[in-house]
């Protein structure tokens, strides 16, 4: 028949952390078409509109196809031998001269785990610093922190396949319809089948309007929001005084500031009636069924970790946690977001969170590479960019991130870049960030090579290697590994699967998972600690990672830069469905292209007309960091006095206008608040 020739291979889809299951279709070396796996807990059977497109830039023209080093300003092809050679150079000159601190690295949410792993590795081993982080620095770090602080664990604690069960479903800053859209299925599969659904969101989203009760609090006001509930939860006799007794600790100290939240007074912060502060306290408390998530919403704020931290003593107040369909479920964005880092792609961690200050820690990992390691946790991203601007930090090998888009302050970034004496990047594309390189690794995409990546849920699943690497570009496990060894270091592995066999061996979560467990299945949810372990559903089921679950006292702060009278608009930033990220893949995928071309500010109604701005009219808007020019999108789904970009456009980006002020611990970036001036053009 027609499907003769076709191979059809099992992997995973390599734009966002849902792991959906999907098959590669390869007719004579190139890949044609995309089909879901039907039997995946997560997809069953279904994909979203970017999995199904997830194989046209894969052959496209524009991918880097061969090495390339910098002459006198413009890009020359050059060898892999003369390029690695070039490089290694570089780095061990700057490592003699300025010592081992003045390297930065990034490694990457869309690599695998093993080349993640094998990063770190270099960062630690092979340059001795602890200066390696990735972008999620800028999703989710003050989630790792967070969470890490009250249950020992930063991870979602449920799985997606639990949640169509579920009765009440809280889903508070995430705009899940659009980001992580095979979960907003089992949403609404659930909603199908009688349960509740609280979204809280100062936009109207497309799950907001889904939503039995939405909460439209003011962007930067969640603290104050959650302790309302927690109020009312307390003051209404709501708390599972068990759980809180048995499996918690530090409850009192919290419970004396959260008097200082009677909804009347959370009313006033956040805008959020009263009525509806008490409503979705007793729906979320008194149903045992209940699922709280979030996303980018809580963690991109100054207050961040704060955020998370409220949260977090949400669940612990009633007992929504340690069973399944309940739990704290953050929901991670890039397909191996949760992967890069739990392989400590990080500059306090090992593998497994494993921190780099413990002694113990640190001899056994100096014992298996052989190598002293360094002591001190390294710089977090937008910390190197600081260094690299005032000199210090004087190089930086950049694999699979494009922070000249999705970082903040652009305009700065830029002139740091353009200070280090030496920087390489090694990516599949070329993109903003590549142009002010001195040499480029052209890397493989997910359809060329095998390793694994971790979902959002902690599920570790295979991808496999579908067809040959394009033109001249390598996996990036094998750039590392021969980069390694012309710095004098020995990596050599016959395939990821020792990579694997490696990372089990000093990482205790990944302990039993090994590349020939994952082969049939769906992979294996972390922790799982040995070859017989099963895996993980969900997460404190006894007892918290950490023993006693800790209640870490809130108090609610307002944003860094709320919008006055020069600025009278509050901007926040997000994502839009047939995007992804800095858009380097799907900007060369046809249909997603075509469906999304161009960037757009949302605007309320009333504020447009007071402004004279037409719906689709070119519009100026302003911080305090720069401009843009942008079209104007007229729309009631943004509230009076709030306005909202998609940050993926390298044309009207909106990350030249956004507030580098970070979260004191985290060191997230504050994207969902700053303030802007809007003027028609
Ligand atoms: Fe890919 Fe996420 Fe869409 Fe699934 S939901 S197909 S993982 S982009």
């Amino acid at each position: 028949g027609n499907n003769e020739g076709i191979r059809k291979i099992l992997t995973v889809c390599p734009y966002c952390g849902c792991g959906c299951g999907l098959y590669l279709h390869v007719e004579n070396g190139k890949i044609t078409g995309v089909s879901p796996s039907r039997s995946h807990p997560v997809n069953k059977g279904s994909l979203c509109v970017k999995g199904w497109n997830a194989y046209e830039f894969i052959a496209h023209p524009d991918r880097l196809k061969y090495p390339m080093i910098k002459q006198n300003g413009a890009f020359k092809r050059a060898s892999w031998d003369d390029t690695l050679n070039f490089v290694a150079t570089r780095l061990d000159e700057i490592k003699k001269k300025y010592g081992p601190d003045s390297i930065g690295i990034l490694s990457s949410a869309k690599c695998t785990n093993e080349e993640n792993y094998l990063m770190m590795k270099f960062a630690r081993a092979v340059i001795g610093t602890n200066n390696i982080d990735h972008c999620a620095r800028l999703c989710h770090s003050s989630t790792v922190g967070g969470l890490a602080a009250a249950f020992g664990s930063g991870a979602m604690t449920n799985s997606i396949d639990e949640i169509s069960h579920a009765k009440v479903l809280f889903v508070i800053g995430s705009n899940t319809t659009e980001q992580h859209p095979m979960i907003a299925m089992h949403m609404l599969e659930a909603v199908d089948r009688g349960a509740t659904l609280i979204v809280a969101d100062p936009r109207r989203t497309k799950i907001a309007e889904f939503a039995h009760i939405h909460l439209r609090q003011k962007s930067g006001t969640d603290v104050a929001l959650l302790m309302g509930i927690m109020n009312v939860i307390v003051n209404e006799g709501l708390v599972d005084i068990d759980f809180v007794r048995r499996r918690t600790e530090n409850f009192d100290a919290f419970e004396n500031v959260l008097r200082r939240y009677p909804p009347s007074v959370v009313e006033g912060i956040t805008g959020v009636r009263e009525y509806d502060i008490r409503r979705v306290a007793r729906i979320y408390a008194m149903e045992k069924r209940s699922m709280l998530f979030y996303a980018m919403g809580i963690t991109q704020h100054i207050t961040g970790t704060d955020n998370v931290r409220a949260c977090a003593n949400l669940v612990m107040l009633t007992g929504h946690i340690g069973l399944p369909m309940s739990g704290l479920n953050p929901l991670r964005g890039q397909n191996n977001v949760q992967g890069a880092c739990d392989m400590g792609a990080l500059p306090n961690v090992y593998s497994g969170y494993q921190t780099v200050t413990d002694p113990r820690v640190r001899k056994k990992f100096q014992m298996a590479w052989k190598r002293k390691l360094p002591q001190n946790p390294g710089l977090t991203l937008m910390e190197m960019m600081e260094k690299a601007y005032v000199g210090s930090l004087k190089a930086m090998y950049i694999m699979g991130e494009n922070p000249l888009i999705s970082d903040p302050d652009l305009n700065l970034l830029r002139k740091a870049l353009e200070r280090l004496d030496f920087l390489v990047v090694q990516d599949i594309f070329p993109n903003e960030t590549s142009e002010h390189a001195d040499a480029i690794l052209p890397a493989s995409s997910y359809a060329e090579k095998d390793g694994t990546f971790t979902n959002t849920e902690r599920r570790v699943q295979l991808i496999r290697k579908a067809i040959e690497p394009i033109g001249e570009s390598k996996p990036d496990w094998e750039i590392i590994c021969e980069l390694s060894n012309k710095m004098g270091y020995k990596m050599n592995y016959r395939g990821t699967y020792e990579i694997m066999e490696e990372i089990a061996l000093l990482t205790p979560s990944y302990g039993g998972i090994l590349h020939h467990r994952l082969s049939d299945g769906f992979g294996l949810q972390w922790p799982c600690n040995d070859i017989k372990h099963t895996g993980t559903q969900y997460l404190h089921r006894k007892k918290f990672a950490r023993g006693l679950g800790t209640f870490i006292t809130v108090d609610f702060m307002p944003p860094d830069e709320p919008p006055d009278s020069e600025y009278p608009f509050l901007l926040t930033t997000g994502r839009i469905y047939f995007r992804y990220h800095t858009a380097t893949m799907c900007k060369r995928t046809a249909v997603l292209e075509r469906e999304e071309p161009e960037s757009f500010i949302e605007i309320n109604p009333d504020d447009a007309e007071r402004l004279g701005i037409r719906n689709r009219s070119m519009v100026k808007v302003s911080s305090r960091r720069g401009e843009i020019e942008i079209k104007a999108c007229v729309t009631n789904k943004t509230p009076e006095g709030i306005v909202f970009i998609p940050f993926h456009f390298r044309e009207s980006a909106a990350n030249i206008l956004t507030n580098p002020a970070t979260d004191p611990s985290a060191k997230i970036p504050e994207y969902k608040v700053c303030a802007v001036k809007v003027e028609p053009l």
